[in-house]
């Protein structure tokens, strides 16, 4: 068996057809979208890997939930049901729905934080750091220095420092309300932290007398990796480890648009009622009342069945194994990626393919852009466009690393389209003297890489 294809462990009873392109209709395409992907009509791409936040397929056992959805203001038996799957999960009590991950951010920031404080954390994700600073509060990353290294080998790259974090404690540990962790690390590649790590962070953060809250978007991506690289949990059930790595925590926040496998909804836990009532009032102030939240009973549904199927073993390993196979085919063909493969995406080093594009021209977007019109591909720069700046000057500043991020939406593309795409990626690097560079022509001053206009140098 270990031999054999890894196959998708489910079969499709629901199509969606995508709309098959010419290359000059896609040249096309993008010159309307001013070269820039995040412009681009979704029914004008053939494989939409911009992001795998809340684009997976949802099981025909999700779409039967979604009927038993009680829509009642207040008490909804959806809420009980969800409250009860996820006590069962983490071991926590409090259960307070949101509409998505960054609402629990806000919710809970607001509730705790204040102005001055400081929160450690691996690698805030970016809708962390923003909910953050917006409170005046600073957001530290202190990942291990192999996380920020796209080629060091390293099982748990996404591991928190510990040497650090006891030195940000003992020097400002006045400014510190408590410690967060983001499992598995997004920013960092999608890359897992070991439940040594965060027993080890706990500890300490406990002998400072500070809580835990972790960020656990992909918590069962995360417990698939403990289980396959971590000695001592190869035959424990993904159950129990997620049980054992909740366990370490106080609270936890979570956009269940990942690994709750549903399109919208977000959700906070905490295990006592220290924070409860200031986490209430911000709760109805900004989401809804506390049986809904941000959600309709019908999401609570959807979310509670998606939970489950998002830890079934067959599921993850299959999960995992999507991006390292696209990552083995990239190596064959001496394109350069993060490595290992994350969870739930491949970062494909830009510089590998364009190594003679010079970064004013943007080396990574000029490869999204290529990857779009080859491939019909759309992927993300995570580069000198997205991290860049252009100051007062008129001129710029650029990011150390070019990347093309290609995130999997779940249980949604089979194994002919990563051929296909790797095939696309090869015909890409073969003729990368064709590729052109880009220049932009209008950007914003915050976040422009969403609307900033370019054309080819
Ligand atoms: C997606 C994500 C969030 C924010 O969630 P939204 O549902 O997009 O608001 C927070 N943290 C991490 C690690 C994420 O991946």
């Amino acid at each position: 068996m270990q031999n054999r294809t890894m196959i998708e462990p489910f079969r499709i009873k629901s199509v969606e057809p995508i709309k098959v392109t010419t290359r000059e209709e896609r040249v096309k395409y993008l010159e309307a979208a001013k070269l820039n992907v995040f412009l681009l009509k979704a029914e004008d791409v053939l494989l939409d890997w911009l992001t795998d936040s809340g684009t997976g397929a949802m099981s025909s056992a999700q779409w039967a939930a979604v009927m038993l959805g009680d829509e009642s203001y207040a008490g909804a038996k959806s809420y009980y049901k969800l409250k009860e799957t996820l006590a069962d999960i983490t071991g926590m009590e409090h259960f307070i729905p949101t509409h998505q991950g960054r609402a629990a951010e806000k919710v809970l920031f607001g509730a705790v934080c204040k102005n001055g404080d400081l929160i450690p954390n691996n690698c805030h994700f970016d809708t962390t750091r923003a909910n953050l600073e917006f409170l005046e509060v600073e957001a530290v990353d202190l990942v291990i220095p192999e996380g920020l290294q796209p080629d060091a080998i390293h099982p748990f790259k996404g591991n928190i420092d510990l040497g650090r974090v006891e030195d940000l404690l003992k020097n400002n540990g006045d400014r510190i309300p408590f410690g967060m962790l983001t499992i598995t690390n997004n920013t960092g590649g999608g890359q897992p932290v070991s439940m040594a790590n965060i027993r080890e962070y706990s500890q300490l953060l406990k002998k400072y007398g500070k809580p835990l809250i972790m960020d656990v978007c992909r918590f069962s991506e995360n417990a698939m990796f403990i289980k396959m690289r971590e000695p001592g949990y190869e035959n424990k059930t993904i159950r129990e480890i997620c049980r054992e790595m909740f366990g370490y925590a106080d609270g936890a926040t979570m956009s269940a648009k990942k690994d709750a496998l549903v399109n919208i909804g977000g959700f906070i836990v905490l295990r006592n009622d220290q924070w409860l009532d200031k986490v209430r009032e911000m709760l109805i102030l900004f989401e809804g009342f506390l049986t809904y939240g941000g959600m309709a009973g019908r999401d609570m549904e959807a979310m509670a069945v998606g939970l489950e199927e998002g830890m079934d073993e067959d599921y993850l390993r299959y999960r995992l194994r999507t991006a390292e196979y696209l990552g083995e085919k990239l190596e064959t063909m001496g394109i350069g990626f993060v490595k290992p493969t994350g969870g739930h995406a491949v970062y494909i080093d830009a510089k590998s393919v364009l190594p003679n594009m010079p970064i004013e021209q943007y080396p990574a977007w000029a490869l999204s852009c290529a990857l779009y019109i080859e491939g019909g591909i759309r992927g993300v720069e995570i580069g000198s466009v997205m991290f860049g700046k252009r100051l007062t000057d008129g001129t710029e500043t650029y990011h150390s690393m070019e990347l093309v991020r290609l995130a999997f939406p779940r249980r949604m593309y089979t194994q002919s389209h990563f051929d296909f795409a790797a095939e696309a990626i090869g015909e890409v690097k073969a003729s990368a003297d064709k590729i052109r560079g880009v220049r932009i022509t209008r950007q914003a001053k915050f976040l422009r890489h969403f609307t900033a206009e370019f054309e080819w140098v």
